[in-house]
């Protein structure tokens, strides 16, 4: 085939604009089928049609006045007339095809008897030529210039048609993927007019209040779904404010209602309402609701999981409470007597019952220890544990604490001291608590600290407020154990320090982190093994009174 020709007939997006018509190899039609008629009648001509130029054939979606079998197919294959026609938008006027030297080769002069040939271009609204619509004759003839302007009237409403229906076509496309778009969420939706009645619902919307759309359609929505509040009194449309959403174009959102079932049932739920603008014009309102019945339960469970769980530790605190009473005061009198044993109160011991006793001392100071300990916790986990907050030099506390430490620090080699800066401060916090958390750092850094000097230092977080930190240069602990100290006996690395040779407790740093925590602030370590750790106090700018 000429060049010339394929050109043309392949351009890409000439071809998109044929298929997008959505016409080729379809059934023929009455609407193109009379225009095709009315041009045969009108021009006098013996054959007409409506072609849509494909790559590889012409499909005539209409055409008059042919024989078989192309009445019935429809489609040629090879050179047409029409491949001349669509190279431009103008008109291909031929009256003797045979006496033209190009045309006369043309295989439908020959196959269909072509001698006249009358074709208007079909355009589309972008400019891409979609094919013809066109008048032949079997005998040459001078086509009129009246002939030219009616088939010109009549391509342009096969034009006009072929448009129409991919604007529609395009429309409801776009119609079905808003509409799957709210079809395919769980949330109902719906949409009031301005008088409050409904022109759209989507099927979770629907389903949740138990009415088919068709049903709920044109129905004014307050009265159907909003009639009565949770506790049953009437809930007037006037004080409902999504009636008042679509009425008066105000933006709502309510947690605590209820909307009512077709059933008689109903449902909590969290809606919002936003007006629906057309043009700047207010058309409405939409409405999006969602049943947080099962929400509402959770958190029901969750609220009595809570209370019974504070019920527990509280009772478990009781317990603790009366146990470490309990259990004080014959180990205060194990000391006691221990004490008078070893003081030769009942004559002189043996060096290996004085051993026996000794051991048998530091067992029982432990254990006051743990029931100290054990206590502690169960009051912080039952909320029992009193904050006093008071002005505090915290230079001044850190200076006490060191006077009731460095006794055992010296007898063990230890070297404590404090770096001045910032802990010159005073601070809004319960200096008890404060104690009670370095006291554990310090005696935690005495016995992991190697012997190596333990210092005390304060910083200024970028955060504001104070970290204080204890730091010493001991054995450290591993990155995967730096989480696990803080749990409830948790030892790690051994828990038998070098300096006592006796065990701790494993409650010291889950106690401190959870003062930390009442104090508003929190409890962390940073450590590298074989060069020790610093552990950080964080006390907030201005702690909850
Ligand atoms: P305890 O010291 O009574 O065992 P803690 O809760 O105070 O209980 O500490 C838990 C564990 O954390 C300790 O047994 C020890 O393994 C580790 N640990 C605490 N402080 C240090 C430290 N400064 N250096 C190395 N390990 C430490």
């Amino acid at each position: 085939m000429d060049a010339d020709l394929t050109g043309p007939i392949r351009d890409p997006a000439r071809l998109q604009a044929v298929r997008r018509t959505g016409l080729l190899d379809t059934p023929p039609e009455d609407v193109f089928d009379r225009l095709t008629r009315l041009a045969a009648r009108v021009v006098g001509a013996p054959a007409t049609f409506m072609t849509l130029v494909d790559s590889d054939h012409d499909f005539y979606k209409s055409c008059f006045g042919f024989e078989e079998p192309l009445a019935s197919e429809r489609q040629l294959q090879g050179t047409t007339f029409c491949h001349y026609a669509i190279r431009t938008d103008q008109p291909l006027v031929i009256d003797d095809t045979r006496a033209h030297p190009e045309y006369r080769h043309v295989p439908t002069v020959q196959s269909l008897g072509i001698a006249a040939y009358l074709g208007i271009p079909l355009v589309t609204h972008d400019g891409h030529v979609i094919g013809s619509f066109c008048a032949v004759d079997f005998q040459p003839r001078r086509w009129a210039e009246t002939d030219v302007e009616v088939l010109r009237e009549l391509a342009a409403s096969a034009m006009r048609e072929v448009e129409l229906r991919a604007l529609v076509d395009h429309a409801e496309r776009e119609r079905r993927e808003k509409l799957a778009l709210l079809e395919s969420t769980d949330e109902g939706i719906y949409g009031l007019d301005r008088d409050g009645c409904c022109i759209f619902i989507n099927r979770a919307g629907a389903e949740m209040i138990g009415w088919a759309p068709e049903e709920v359609l044109g129905k004014e929505m307050h009265p159907l779904i909003h009639h009565h509040r949770e506790d049953g009194t009437p809930y007037p449309e006037a004080e409902c404010p999504i009636a008042r959403a679509a009425k008066e174009g105000a933006a709502v959102r309510a947690t605590n209602e209820v909307l009512w079932r077709r059933d008689g049932t109903c449902f909590p739920v969290e809606y919002s309402s936003h007006p629906v603008l057309e043009d700047g014009e207010r058309r409405g309102a939409v409405v999006t609701f969602l049943d947080v019945t099962e929400r509402r339960r959770a958190e029901e469970a969750r609220d009595r999981a809570h209370r019974e769980l504070r019920a527990t530790l509280e009772s478990r605190s009781r317990f603790f409470a009366a146990m470490s009473h309990e259990l004080r005061t014959p180990i205060n009198a194990i000391l006691g007597y221990n004490d008078l044993l070893l003081a030769g109160v009942y004559g002189e011991l043996a060096p290996e019952q004085r051993g026996g006793i000794e051991r048998g001392q530091t067992a029982a100071r432990h254990l006051l220890e743990l029931v100290n300990d054990v206590l502690d916790l169960s009051k912080v986990e039952a909320g029992k544990m009193e904050i006093q907050v008071e002005e505090v030099s915290v230079s001044a506390l850190i200076q006490d604490l060191f006077a009731t430490i460095r006794p055992l620090a010296a007898a063990h080699g230890y070297d404590l001291t404090l770096d001045a800066g910032p802990c010159d401060t005073r601070v809004r916090t319960d200096p008890r608590r404060v104690r009670q958390i370095l006291l554990n750092l310090l005696s935690n850094a005495i016995k992991f600290g190697e012997r190596r000097p333990v210092r005390v230092r304060c910083r200024t977080p970028a955060t504001g407020g104070l970290a204080i930190e204890v730091v010493d240069q001991g054995r450290g602990i591993a990155p995967q154990d730096q989480e696990r100290v803080f749990e409830e006996f948790e030892q790690v690395g051994g828990a038998r320090d070098n300096v006592t040779g006796q065990g701790g407790t494993g409650l010291g740093l889950p106690i401190s982190r959870r003062l930390a925590g009442l104090l508003g602030g929190w409890l962390e370590v940073e450590s590298e093994p074989g060069q020790g750790s610093t552990f950080r106090l964080t006390l907030p700018p201005s702690p909850p009174l």
